[in-house]
């Protein structure tokens, strides 16, 4: 379905970047991966995407809180693939404290990672998509995007940036054959989400197994981690054909949490 397309997934090393990747390799298209890692666990899993899905993928070590890595790797991915068809948007990073406690260097990390990338790595890759009438920009945002939750200022803040970022993309690449989407997930178990238990626990001075059940999953009504698997479907059907009129949404994939 997405043979002859060209791919960036943004934080693709891991999590959720890594099931986008792995579903878009598996519909047929080249792929970038991005992220940070060991390098020999990186080349493996390049390797791996590669021969198990019978398409190109290469790799991209750009740093995401840096504009001008930003644009080497979208550059780098002209030079290698020829173009850019497909951006996701999903590197991010994570930090829990209240405000008053909130390290300035921690606020400014998450700004720069969770949103101001997708603004660069977009301008990067527009021009393009412009010139060949189709392109696809999907952000992975977050029911945070949507809803706050306490502790969390800078991603909060990041993530309603970026669904905004998101709409503002939309209009203006509507009648250039190109979408723009937002997906915001719920808890999926990713690294990410494992890190945080203990820091969520320090935070709220409750054990590891009271943070996932009342405060992880206190919200995520059907009690389960969502998967990288349901995250790589949801954006394989946004670059599919079918999805070439749902341009600057903002998709909640939180089993019921934003519903309340
Ligand atoms: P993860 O920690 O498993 O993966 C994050 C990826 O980003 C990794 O590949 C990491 O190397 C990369 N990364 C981090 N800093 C980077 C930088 N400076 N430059 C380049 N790459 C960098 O996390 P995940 O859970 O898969 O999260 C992916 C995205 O999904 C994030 O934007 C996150 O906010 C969002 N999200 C996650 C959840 C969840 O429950 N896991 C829920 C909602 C939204």
């Amino acid at each position: 379905m997405l043979k002859g397309k060209v791919a960036i997934v943004t934080g693709s090393t891991s999590g959720i970047g890594l099931g986008i990747a792995e579903a878009f390799a598996g519909a047929g298209a080249s792929v970038v991966l991005n992220g940070f890692g060991d390098a020999a666990e990186i080349e493996a899993t390049r390797s791996s995407v590669a021969s198990r899905h019978g398409v190109t993928a290469t790799y991209s070590g750009a740093d995401m809180s840096k504009p001008a890595a930003i644009s080497g790797m979208v550059a780098d991915a002209i030079r290698d693939h020829g173009k850019v068809d497909i951006l996701v948007n999903n590197a991010g990073i994570q930090f829990v404290a209240p405000i008053d406690e909130f390290p300035e260097a921690k606020w400014d990390a998450i700004l720069a990672i969770n949103l101001s990338s997708a603004f660069h790595a977009t301008k990067a890759v527009l021009p393009g998509m412009k010139q060949r009438k189709w392109g696809r920009i999907i952000n992975v945002a977050s029911a945070h995007g949507l809803v706050a939750s306490a502790f969390k200022s800078a991603y909060v803040a990041a993530k309603h940036g970026v669904v905004g970022l998101t709409k503002v993309t939309a209009m203006e690449t509507a009648e250039d054959g190109i979408t723009c989407n937002a997906i915001c997930p719920g808890y999926v178990w990713t690294p990410l989400v494992q890190k945080q238990i203990p820091e969520q626990a320090k935070a709220h001075g409750m054990s590891e197994e009271e943070v996932v059940r009342k405060v992880l999953l206190a919200n995520q009504p059907n009690k389960r981690f969502a998967t990288v698997e349901e995250m790589g479907a949801l954006a394989v059907f946004l670059c599919a054909q079918g999805a070439a009129s749902m341009t600057g949404t903002a998709l909640p994939v939180d089993g019921g949490w934003t519903a309340h």
